[in-house]
Protein backbone atom coordinates (compact mmCIF):
# COMPACT_ATOMS: atom_id res chain seq x y z
CA UNK A 1 0.00 0.00 0.00
CA UNK A 2 1.71 2.92 -1.29
CA UNK A 3 1.15 6.56 0.82
CA UNK A 4 4.03 8.41 -0.63
CA UNK A 5 4.97 8.70 -4.27
CA UNK A 6 7.85 10.93 -5.91
CA UNK A 7 8.13 10.96 -9.48
CA UNK A 8 10.94 12.52 -11.12
CA UNK A 9 11.70 15.20 -8.08
CA UNK A 10 14.61 17.47 -8.77
CA UNK A 11 15.63 20.50 -7.59
CA UNK A 12 18.03 23.22 -8.78
CA UNK A 13 17.88 26.38 -6.27
CA UNK A 14 17.99 29.97 -7.49
CA UNK A 15 21.94 29.55 -6.72
CA UNK A 16 22.50 27.78 -9.34
CA UNK A 17 23.43 24.30 -6.98
CA UNK A 18 21.50 21.53 -7.92
CA UNK A 19 20.21 19.79 -4.36
CA UNK A 20 18.37 16.91 -6.21
CA UNK A 21 18.92 14.47 -9.67
CA UNK A 22 15.63 13.38 -10.46
CA UNK A 23 13.90 11.06 -8.01
CA UNK A 24 11.54 8.02 -7.98
CA UNK A 25 10.86 6.60 -4.55
CA UNK A 26 7.49 4.57 -3.10
CA UNK A 27 7.27 4.61 0.53
CA UNK A 28 4.57 2.00 2.00
CA UNK A 29 2.08 2.78 4.43
CA UNK A 30 3.58 1.70 8.18
CA UNK A 31 6.97 1.40 7.24
CA UNK A 32 10.31 3.69 8.84
CA UNK A 33 12.04 4.56 5.89
CA UNK A 34 15.68 6.06 6.35
CA UNK A 35 17.56 8.30 4.06
CA UNK A 36 20.86 8.05 4.42
CA UNK A 37 23.66 10.56 3.48
CA UNK A 38 26.50 12.78 4.19
CA UNK A 39 26.04 16.55 4.31
CA UNK A 40 25.08 18.50 2.28
CA UNK A 41 23.32 15.10 -0.29
CA UNK A 42 20.07 16.56 -0.95
CA UNK A 43 18.11 14.93 2.20
CA UNK A 44 16.74 18.15 3.64
CA UNK A 45 15.58 19.35 0.15
CA UNK A 46 14.24 15.91 -0.39
CA UNK A 47 11.97 16.23 2.87
CA UNK A 48 11.16 19.87 2.30
CA UNK A 49 9.96 19.07 -1.12
CA UNK A 50 8.03 16.39 -0.52
CA UNK A 51 6.17 18.35 3.06
CA UNK A 52 5.31 20.68 0.23
CA UNK A 53 7.76 23.67 2.13
CA UNK A 54 10.17 23.49 -1.04
CA UNK A 55 8.82 23.71 -4.71
CA UNK A 56 10.31 21.00 -6.85
CA UNK A 57 12.38 22.15 -10.43
CA UNK A 58 10.71 19.37 -11.70
CA UNK A 59 8.30 16.04 -11.35
CA UNK A 60 5.66 15.56 -8.78
CA UNK A 61 4.89 14.11 -5.04
CA UNK A 62 1.36 12.60 -4.62
CA UNK A 63 0.68 11.71 -0.75
CA UNK A 64 -2.48 9.59 -0.26
CA UNK A 65 -3.53 10.04 -3.75
CA UNK A 66 -3.19 14.44 -3.23
CA UNK A 67 -0.50 16.30 -5.12
CA UNK A 68 1.50 18.38 -2.78
CA UNK A 69 1.64 21.29 -4.86
CA UNK A 70 -2.04 21.19 -5.94
CA UNK A 71 -3.45 19.93 -3.13
CA UNK A 72 -1.37 22.14 -0.54
CA UNK A 73 -3.72 22.43 2.64
CA UNK A 74 -4.55 18.74 2.39
CA UNK A 75 -1.06 17.36 2.36
CA UNK A 76 -0.32 19.55 5.06
CA UNK A 77 -3.03 17.61 7.50
CA UNK A 78 -1.58 14.68 6.63
CA UNK A 79 2.31 15.30 6.80
CA UNK A 80 3.92 15.95 10.12
CA UNK A 81 7.32 17.88 10.02
CA UNK A 82 10.20 17.68 13.40
CA UNK A 83 12.88 20.37 11.83
CA UNK A 84 16.18 20.09 12.95
CA UNK A 85 16.41 23.39 14.26
CA UNK A 86 14.44 24.06 17.60
CA UNK A 87 11.46 25.68 16.08
CA UNK A 88 9.49 27.01 19.30
CA UNK A 89 9.01 29.79 21.18
CA UNK A 90 10.84 29.07 23.92
CA UNK A 91 9.20 31.28 26.73
CA UNK A 92 5.49 29.02 26.03
CA UNK A 93 4.90 25.56 27.87
CA UNK A 94 4.88 22.41 26.43
CA UNK A 95 1.18 22.47 26.61
CA UNK A 96 0.03 25.24 25.21
CA UNK A 97 2.83 24.78 22.28
CA UNK A 98 0.84 21.39 21.34
CA UNK A 99 -2.48 22.90 21.73
CA UNK A 100 -1.50 25.67 19.45
CA UNK A 101 -0.08 24.07 16.51
CA UNK A 102 -3.06 21.70 17.26
CA UNK A 103 -5.75 24.30 16.81
CA UNK A 104 -3.96 26.01 13.54
CA UNK A 105 -5.47 22.57 12.13
CA UNK A 106 -8.64 23.50 13.12
CA UNK A 107 -8.99 20.67 15.78
CA UNK A 108 -9.84 21.38 19.50
CA UNK A 109 -7.22 21.88 21.72
CA UNK A 110 -8.61 20.18 24.80
CA UNK A 111 -8.18 16.45 23.76
CA UNK A 112 -7.59 13.17 25.10
CA UNK A 113 -5.20 13.07 21.83
CA UNK A 114 -2.95 16.17 23.10
CA UNK A 115 -2.51 14.20 26.59
CA UNK A 116 -1.91 10.52 24.60
CA UNK A 117 1.16 12.15 22.54
CA UNK A 118 2.66 13.96 25.79
CA UNK A 119 2.31 10.49 27.74
CA UNK A 120 3.77 8.82 24.51
CA UNK A 121 6.51 11.32 24.64
CA UNK A 122 7.13 11.15 28.31
CA UNK A 123 6.65 14.77 28.36
CA UNK A 124 3.34 15.04 30.24
CA UNK A 125 4.87 15.86 33.73
CA UNK A 126 6.32 18.60 31.78
CA UNK A 127 3.38 19.82 30.38
CA UNK A 128 3.46 23.23 32.39
CA UNK A 129 7.25 23.92 32.02
CA UNK A 130 8.18 27.06 29.59
CA UNK A 131 10.14 24.86 26.83
CA UNK A 132 13.33 26.94 27.45
CA UNK A 133 13.73 24.85 31.13
CA UNK A 134 13.72 21.75 29.85
CA UNK A 135 17.08 19.67 28.46
CA UNK A 136 18.00 19.24 25.24
CA UNK A 137 16.55 16.04 25.20
CA UNK A 138 13.22 17.08 25.92
CA UNK A 139 13.18 20.52 23.54
CA UNK A 140 13.36 17.97 20.85
CA UNK A 141 10.34 15.48 21.91
CA UNK A 142 8.97 19.07 21.76
CA UNK A 143 8.87 19.50 18.52
CA UNK A 144 8.19 16.23 17.91
CA UNK A 145 4.90 16.79 20.06
CA UNK A 146 4.04 19.74 18.07
CA UNK A 147 4.66 17.76 14.72
CA UNK A 148 2.05 15.09 15.81
CA UNK A 149 -0.22 17.51 16.93
CA UNK A 150 -2.71 17.43 14.18
CA UNK A 151 -2.33 13.24 13.99
CA UNK A 152 -0.64 13.00 10.56
CA UNK A 153 -0.54 10.04 9.04
CA UNK A 154 3.41 10.35 7.77
CA UNK A 155 5.79 11.88 9.99
CA UNK A 156 9.02 13.21 8.56
CA UNK A 157 12.17 13.49 11.11
CA UNK A 158 15.25 15.71 9.54
CA UNK A 159 18.31 14.15 11.36
CA UNK A 160 16.80 13.40 14.91
CA UNK A 161 19.47 12.40 16.72
CA UNK A 162 22.48 14.78 15.12
CA UNK A 163 24.56 16.02 18.14
CA UNK A 164 23.28 13.86 20.74
CA UNK A 165 24.51 11.20 22.78
CA UNK A 166 24.23 7.22 22.56
CA UNK A 167 21.56 7.04 24.95
CA UNK A 168 19.10 9.73 23.92
CA UNK A 169 19.93 8.69 20.61
CA UNK A 170 18.16 5.01 22.00
CA UNK A 171 15.40 6.51 23.67
CA UNK A 172 14.78 8.20 20.09
CA UNK A 173 14.88 5.15 18.24
CA UNK A 174 12.46 3.18 20.89
CA UNK A 175 10.35 6.27 20.61
CA UNK A 176 10.01 5.78 16.77
CA UNK A 177 9.15 2.63 16.75
CA UNK A 178 6.15 3.41 19.41
CA UNK A 179 5.09 6.07 17.40
CA UNK A 180 4.94 3.55 13.84
CA UNK A 181 3.00 1.19 16.25
CA UNK A 182 0.67 3.44 16.47
CA UNK A 183 0.44 3.59 12.75
CA UNK A 184 2.08 6.78 11.85
CA UNK A 185 4.60 6.34 8.69
CA UNK A 186 8.05 7.37 9.28
CA UNK A 187 11.06 8.81 7.23
CA UNK A 188 13.96 10.35 8.64
CA UNK A 189 17.22 11.49 7.68
CA UNK A 190 20.58 10.96 9.36
CA UNK A 191 24.08 10.35 8.60
CA UNK A 192 24.61 7.70 10.67
CA UNK A 193 24.76 4.21 9.05
CA UNK A 194 23.96 2.94 12.78
CA UNK A 195 20.91 4.72 13.09
CA UNK A 196 19.03 3.74 9.52
CA UNK A 197 20.19 0.21 10.49
CA UNK A 198 18.79 -0.02 13.50
CA UNK A 199 15.59 1.95 12.68
CA UNK A 200 14.22 1.34 9.35
CA UNK A 201 12.89 -1.22 7.57
CA UNK A 202 14.25 0.23 3.97
CA UNK A 203 17.08 2.72 3.79
CA UNK A 204 17.59 5.03 0.63
CA UNK A 205 21.36 6.32 0.65
CA UNK A 206 21.46 9.66 -1.28
CA UNK A 207 24.63 11.63 -2.57
CA UNK A 208 25.03 14.58 -4.29
CA UNK A 209 21.75 14.77 -5.00
CA UNK A 210 21.33 11.44 -6.18
CA UNK A 211 19.32 8.05 -4.78
CA UNK A 212 21.78 5.85 -5.47
CA UNK A 213 20.19 2.82 -4.02
CA UNK A 214 16.92 1.61 -1.89
CA UNK A 215 17.72 -1.42 -0.15
CA UNK A 216 15.77 -3.77 2.76
CA UNK A 217 18.79 -2.62 5.43
CA UNK A 218 19.34 -6.34 5.95
CA UNK A 219 20.62 -6.33 2.17
CA UNK A 220 22.48 -2.78 2.97
CA UNK A 221 24.41 -3.75 5.45
CA UNK A 222 25.89 -6.98 2.97
CA UNK A 223 26.67 -3.92 1.01
CA UNK A 224 28.56 -1.59 2.61
P1 LIG B 1 21.46 17.62 3.49
O1 LIG B 1 20.17 17.79 4.20
O2 LIG B 1 21.68 16.23 2.97
O3 LIG B 1 22.63 18.11 4.30
P2 LIG B 1 20.55 19.82 1.81
O4 LIG B 1 19.31 19.40 1.14
O5 LIG B 1 20.47 20.71 3.00
O6 LIG B 1 21.41 18.53 2.17
O7 LIG B 1 21.50 20.54 0.76
C1 LIG B 1 21.76 20.00 -0.55
C2 LIG B 1 22.51 21.05 -1.36
O8 LIG B 1 21.63 22.14 -1.64
C3 LIG B 1 23.71 21.64 -0.66
O9 LIG B 1 24.70 21.89 -1.64
C4 LIG B 1 23.18 22.92 -0.09
O10 LIG B 1 24.19 23.87 0.07
C5 LIG B 1 22.17 23.35 -1.13
N1 LIG B 1 21.05 24.12 -0.55
C6 LIG B 1 20.22 23.72 0.44
N2 LIG B 1 19.29 24.66 0.69
C7 LIG B 1 19.53 25.68 -0.17
C8 LIG B 1 18.92 26.94 -0.42
N3 LIG B 1 17.83 27.35 0.26
N4 LIG B 1 19.43 27.73 -1.38
C9 LIG B 1 20.50 27.32 -2.09
N5 LIG B 1 21.13 26.14 -1.92
C10 LIG B 1 20.66 25.33 -0.97
P1 LIG C 1 20.90 19.33 28.67
O1 LIG C 1 20.12 20.10 29.68
O2 LIG C 1 20.46 17.91 28.49
O3 LIG C 1 22.39 19.46 28.82
P2 LIG C 1 20.67 21.46 26.71
O4 LIG C 1 19.34 22.09 26.63
O5 LIG C 1 21.75 22.19 27.44
O6 LIG C 1 20.52 19.97 27.27
O7 LIG C 1 21.16 21.17 25.24
C1 LIG C 1 22.23 20.29 24.95
C2 LIG C 1 22.72 20.56 23.55
O8 LIG C 1 21.72 20.18 22.60
C3 LIG C 1 22.99 22.05 23.30
O9 LIG C 1 24.14 22.16 22.50
C4 LIG C 1 21.77 22.52 22.55
O10 LIG C 1 22.07 23.60 21.69
C5 LIG C 1 21.40 21.30 21.77
N1 LIG C 1 19.98 21.23 21.49
C6 LIG C 1 18.97 21.29 22.36
N2 LIG C 1 17.79 21.16 21.76
C7 LIG C 1 18.06 20.99 20.45
C8 LIG C 1 17.28 20.78 19.28
N3 LIG C 1 15.97 20.68 19.32
N4 LIG C 1 17.88 20.65 18.10
C9 LIG C 1 19.21 20.72 18.03
N5 LIG C 1 20.03 20.91 19.08
C10 LIG C 1 19.46 21.04 20.27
Amino acid sequence: DTILSIAGVSKTYGSGTTALSPIDLDIAKGEIFALLGPNGAGKTTLISIVCGIVTPSSGTVTVMGHDTIRDYRTTRRIVGLVPQELSVDMFETVLATVKFSRRLFGKSGHDAYVEEVLRDLSLWDKRNAKIMELSGGMKRRVLIAKALSHEPDILFLDEPTAGVDVSLRRDMWKLIHKLRAKGVTIILTTHYIEEAEEMADRVGVIAKGKLMLVEEKTELMKRL
